[in-house]
């Protein structure tokens, strides 16, 4: 079912950029779906609550009254939560957050010459929107693994979105909110989509605009994130999931094929690439997805996945061609199954999340690893990572000189000014300069 692709006859040498236009990839057209989109962000730019309601109305056939949740509907979804549920949310909370505060930074402080300093001071962004998907599946983990990283951060004010449900009435699904209420996120809206984004980055109704959007979501919540670029920050564009696996002849063919249709669970467009040098091994993930697919119980979007142009068998001449491939095609998610895995994990330079072995599969990292899931797709791998702690901080430079040190490299601040034509750069300094000395103080 799955397409093959063969490449163990491209030449040695092959570029990054040459490999990236033979591997597979989805008609992932963000620019297609800003055109969609940009009217839904315009109407909720000019018309604010009105233009989200109508826009939920439109795409998730839900007409509420308000945009937030109430605190009593939180807490009534925390009262009603499985405790099985609550504790393995619990658990991955506690795993997440202590992944994020080993990894907090400190300020820096750096003595350039005698009285002359420069710090790298870490401050967390003001105000966040934090998207949690809803459309085809509640993803409850992605308010986890959203909120626990600007949490640590000490981002001061947190705003949560996530589509409503018509099953529960028009309210986000519970356990999405009993989520909320276990991290005491209390300002949430029941808001999917573009107009969720553009409701952040503009404000509407009650939500104050948002200094940064962050967090996972369709096609169109990707477009959106791209178009209020420039009066929000975003995190990366974290789309429709993708897995690789670069997989050797000792690789367990049923653990693969499982791997490769968790990720295809997510979205009709969602990717699974399996990368290797053992034709047996791909005949055998072959056999198993036959035999796994039909009994999924999503198994018509995991099929149209697999079979869609944006996944594919790739066959290479060896594992060293393979880590070439993977870091041409920079996935998402990318495990690692083969021999000495570590050493070839090593190797990795472009992917959103290296799973090692063969027990550490991507749905570890969705949930309880300690690791992030919103991650970096479509190949911004190569230049973007995924949320974390320093996501939501930002690094600020404070510079202190005292006169001394001002004295002794001002000339060469003036030599500079002249040099790029700026002389009233040079004055700012000169006018020190010529002061007497010791007369300030
Ligand atoms: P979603 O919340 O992202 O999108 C649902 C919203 O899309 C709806 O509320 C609706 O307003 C809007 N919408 C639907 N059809 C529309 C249309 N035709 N025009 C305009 N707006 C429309 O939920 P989803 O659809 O389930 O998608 C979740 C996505 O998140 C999946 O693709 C999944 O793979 C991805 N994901 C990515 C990561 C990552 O880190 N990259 C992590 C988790 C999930």
């Amino acid at each position: 079912m799955i397409r093959r692709t063969d490449l163990r006859d491209t030449p040695a040498g092959t570029s990054r950029a040459q490999y990236r236009a033979l591997l597979p990839r989805a008609p992932f057209d963000v620019e297609a779906a800003v055109a969609v989109v940009r009217p839904i962000v315009d109407d909720v730019r000019h018309r604010g609550a009105d233009a989200v309601l109508d826009a939920t109305e439109r795409f998730d056939q839900v007409r509420r009254d308000t945009l937030a949740v109430t605190a009593d509907e939180i807490s009534a979804a925390l009262e009603s939560l499985a405790p099985d549920v609550r504790e393995a949310l619990e658990e991955s909370i506690s795993r997440l957050r202590t992944t994020c505060e080993a990894e907090l930074e400190s300020d820096v402080v750096t003595e350039v010459a005698p009285g002359a300093r420069v710090e790298r001071r870490i401050v967390p962004v003001g105000r966040v929107g934090l998207y949690v998907p809803g459309g085809l599946a509640p993803l409850v983990s992605s308010v986890i693994m959203n909120t626990v990283p600007a949490q640590v951060a000490g981002v001061r004010s947190l705003a949560l979105a996530t589509p409503p449900q018509r099953e529960f009435g028009g309210a986000p699904h519970p356990t999405v909110l009993a989520a909320c209420a276990l991290l005491g996120v209390e300002e949430v809206y029941a808001v999917g989509g573009a107009q969720a984004i553009a409701m952040f980055a503009y404000g509407a109704g009650p939500c104050e605009p948002v200094d940064l959007v962050t967090g996972p979501g369709n096609i169109y919540v990707v477009a959106a994130k791209r178009l209020v670029q420039s009066v929000t920050g975003i995190d990366s564009e974290a789309g429709p999931t993708e897995i690789a696996i670069l997989a050797d002849e000792t690789a367990d063919p049923a653990f693969v094929a499982a791997d490769l249709i968790s990720q295809a669970e997510h979205d009709p467009l969602a990717a699974a690439v399996l990368v290797t040098p053992s034709t047996a091994l791909a005949e055998a993930v072959d056999a198993e997805l036959a035999r796994q697919v039909p009994s999924a119980k999503h198994d018509e979007r995991i099929g149209i996945a697999l079979t869609s142009e944006q996944s594919a068998t790739v066959l290479v001449r060896d594992v060293e061609q393979g880590l070439d491939v993977v870091n041409a095609y920079a996935a998402e998610h990318l495990e690692i199954h083969t021999a000495d895995a570590a050493a070839v994990a090593a190797r990795v330079e472009n992917a959103g999340a290296v799973f090692v072995g063969s027990w550490a599969p991507v749905s570890l990292g969705d949930y309880t690893a300690g690791s992030n899931h919103v991650l970096p797709t479509a190949g911004c791998a190569c230049h973007s990572s995924g949320l974390s702690v320093r996501s939501f901080c930002k690094s600020m430079q404070v510079v202190t000189y005292d006169e001394a040190a001002l004295r002794e490299v001002g000339p060469k601040v003036v030599v500079l000014a002249e040099a790029e034509d700026l002389p009233s750069h040079g004055a700012a300094v000169s006018v020190r300069l010529d002061t007497p000395e010791g007369s300030l103080s």
